[in-house]
């Protein structure tokens, strides 16, 4: 993210012109303040020499050895090459660019100490252009200490960014230590001083591999930092939200929540209880509500989402519930038409493809106040909509809305005096250290805790060389009066071709199967289409429904107990974890088979392993952003706010708990450091994408 940040311009520092200047600004470098943080990749080691018959290619370092050749050698070009021993081991050392001095000091019987890359060559290691001197047999043990290499760019030399950052290191305002002395002593933290003198030169017993790996004392005092300085931004952006506008106090609505409940079925479970009072004191303050609600697939949000729909329209506003897809936009529409109409809630629906006069009325109605409960898509925050007294915005599985679209339909709700409450809900499973950095203005709600009388399901890796077998499967589950799912899945391609794929293998597993009844579902099939399809699945008038992973999120189907997934290996842990959710969801035991096409890689085995072992989707969260990392686990909509300049959210997961006890009392005691450190390490932009 550019943002224009204030700071130091790095022109102020000796030997910094424009030029120079702009080729750091590619290494994220714009201002003095930026230096000290810029950490080396490597350290030089020329505090001792190192054995001829120790080099290792590839490594830097200092040697030292007699001359026992050194001869010019014609050839396409001329270079002269001398050969250095020490009774270890030989090397050679390669000049083409050499003068008078070369030839006149590097002779046989020179005792010379060198430093350079050492290279496989032709013969033996070679270093080409060491840095050299002549040194007497008795000369002292080398003075040089570890020196740091740092991740340079074009037209930047080692040099020239060892003596910007020595430079920065002298500005007291750059290197100012913000965090209060009884902080650092709590967390048991080096200073700021410290730490950076241990980072950028190191005495010589230093633990490099540590400091490099990011282990040390000193690396993690900068990440404490660093993640400090992103939760305090993220924290005073959501303090100034707040403040803008208060939201309207939602409360009551007891008869009709009770009305509801007994019209489930079911009794909530003790989890949902505890959300729904959770939920229910965040609606009934003047403070707005920003809450995530994260529950496992099949845990139940949608009636805590409804209930909490409900308080609103008693208070007299209007709540809206966004849906990614449409398809659970729709399943979303009828479930709380089911469920609130028949206590006189109006309930509408707004879809891109409503037609034009039918889209004409509902927006009428939701205008006006008529309609209580609007369901939709994205189309809900698109120009044309305006709603009388929104007072409740639910966004479902909000990990696949833009942090913008979330906003837009905050804003639609913001009348000039209040604005509405805002519930967030998501059955990505999104780990602590996760939701703590990117949802760090949200408040966190757990539903853990399945509803009574599911069954683990069962899941099993088969390759498709035995595809006959799965069929088999599928026959014999339909046989006994049980629906399956059969997904296909083709990823980093097109809708058309997933669409495609998607149709064959209908057509095949009609033919298999023709006792069957087959239904499809892909992006492609129209929507009226895809609602009657999905429909009959619903009524068990299908027996197996071909999909691609339009059927991934919020798709309720109890009577389904097997699902295949074709190409597993393709998709992500938390993704698989969601379409394997679709079983499970009644009383019988249901199965998953990942029918994947061999061979794995080692990864993708683990991957698979993950999920036959777990149905905890936590640990597969957990384990999925191990294996590969936070933007694949958000998707790239949010990676910009985890990149991070030195902390790293998985090798530091252990400091988020300090990190988040330190913050508040921070922003509140130290109002001054607490914007210097945003200024430090987030700039002035702040994170606006994530209020
Ligand atoms: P998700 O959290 O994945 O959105 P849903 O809200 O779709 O889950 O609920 C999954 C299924 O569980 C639905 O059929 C729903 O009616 C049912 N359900 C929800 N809460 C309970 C409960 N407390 N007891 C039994 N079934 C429940
Ligand atoms: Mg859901």
């Amino acid at each position: 993210m550019a943002v224009a940040r204030d700071g130091t311009p790095l022109e102020r520092l000796p030997g910094i012109g424009p030029r120079l200047g702009e080729r750091l600004g590619r290494l994220g470098i714009t201002r003095v303040e930026d230096l000290p943080f810029h950490l080396p990749l490597r350290y030089e080691d020329r505090s001792r020499c190192v054995r001829l018959g120790e080099l290792r290619p590839g490594e830097s370092v200092l040697a030292e050895g007699e001359i026992t050749a050194a001869e010019v050698v014609a050839g396409r070009r001329r270079r002269l090459v001398c050969r250095l021993a020490d009774g270890s081991g030989s090397l050679e050392l390669v000049f083409f660019h050499f003068f008078g001095a070369h030839r006149q000091r590097l002779t046989r019987g020179a005792r010379v100490r060198v430093f350079g890359e050492v290279r496989p060559g032709p013969v033996m290691l070679q270093m080409v252009h060491p840095e050299w001197e002549v040194v007497a047999a008795d000369a002292p043990p080398p003075a040089g200490g570890l020196t740091p290499c740092y991740p340079a760019t074009e037209g930047v030399t080692q040099q020239q960014l060892r003596r910007a950052v020595t430079g920065a290191l002298e500005s007291a305002e750059a290197v100012r230590d913000w965090l209060p002395s009884a902080l650092v002593q709590r967390q048991q933290l080096p200073d700021l001083a410290t730490a950076l003198a241990t980072v950028h030169a190191p005495p010589i017993e230093a633990d490099t591999r540590a400091l490099l790996e990011g282990r040390h004392p000193a690396v993690r005092r900068l990440a404490f930092e660093e993640l400090l300085a992103h939760r305090l931004s993220l924290l005073r952006l959501r303090r100034a939200h707040q403040a803008a506008r208060p939201a309207p106090v939602l409360a009551g609505g007891e008869d009709r929540h009770a009305a509801l409940l007994q019209r489930l079925g079911f009794a909530l479970t003790d989890a949902q209880s505890r959300v729904r009072r959770e939920i229910a004191a965040d609606l009934a303050s003047e403070q707005p509500t920003l809450r995530l609600v994260q529950g496992d697939v099949g845990s139940g949000k949608t009636v805590v989402a409804a209930l909490a729909a409900l308080t609103a329209v008693a208070s007299g506003h209007q709540a809206a519930v966004m849906a990614p897809t449409e398809l659970l936009a729709e399943q979303h529409f009828r479930n709380f038409r089911d469920w609130l109409e028949p206590l006189g809630v109006r309930v509408a629906w707004v879809s891109g493809r409503l037609s034009a006069a039918r889209r004409r009325e509902t927006l009428a109605a939701l205008a006006e106040g008529e309609a209580q409960v609007v369901i939709g898509t994205h189309a809900l925050f698109q120009e044309g909509v305006r709603f009388a007294r929104l007072g409740l915005v639910v966004v479902d599985e909000q990990h696949r809305f833009g942090v913008h679209q979330r906003l837009a339909l905050r804003d639609k709700g913001d009348d000039g005096r209040t604005q509405p409450h805002q519930l967030v809900m998501t059955a990505t499973p999104i780990p602590r250290t996760l939701a703590m950095t990117a949802y760090a203005d949200l408040d966190v709600s757990v539903i853990d805790e399945l509803p009574p009388g599911r069954q683990p399901v069962t899941t099993v890796a088969i390759p498709d060389s035995r595809r006959a077998e799965v069929v088999e499967r599928v026959r014999a589950a339909c046989a006994e009066g049980r629906q399956a799912y059969w997904v296909c899945t083709l990823v980093e391609s097109s809708e058309l071709l997933e669409a495609e794929a998607a149709e064959a293998t209908a057509e095949r597993l009609r033919e298999s199967l023709p006792e069957l009844r087959v239904g499809l579902v892909h992006g492609r099939v129209k929507a009226s289409d895809k609602e009657a399809v999905m429909a009959a699945f619903e009524a068990g008038e299908l027996d197996l429904l071909v999909a691609t992973t339009v059927i991934e999120v919020g798709v309720n189907v109890p009577n389904a107990s097997l699902m295949i997934i074709e190409n597993p290996e393709r998709l992500g842990l938390a993704q698989l974890h969601q379409l394997r959710g679709r079983v499970g969801r009644g009383d019988a035991q249901s199965s998953c088979v990942l029918l994947y096409h061999g061979p794995l890689t080692e990864t993708a085995r683990a991957r698979l392993g993950v999920l036959r072992e777990s149905n905890d989707g936590f640990r597969i969260a957990r384990r999925d952003l191990e294996l590969r990392g936070p933007g694949e686990l958000l998707g790239t909509r949010q990676t910009g706010a985890l990149e991070y300049r030195i902390a790293d959210l998985h090798r530091d997961a252990d400091l988020i708990d300090a990190v988040q006890a330190e913050a508040d009392a921070l922003l509140d005691d130290y109002p001054e450091a607490a914007a210097a450190l945003i200024r430090r390490w987030v700039g002035e932009g702040e994170r606006y994408a994530q209020v």
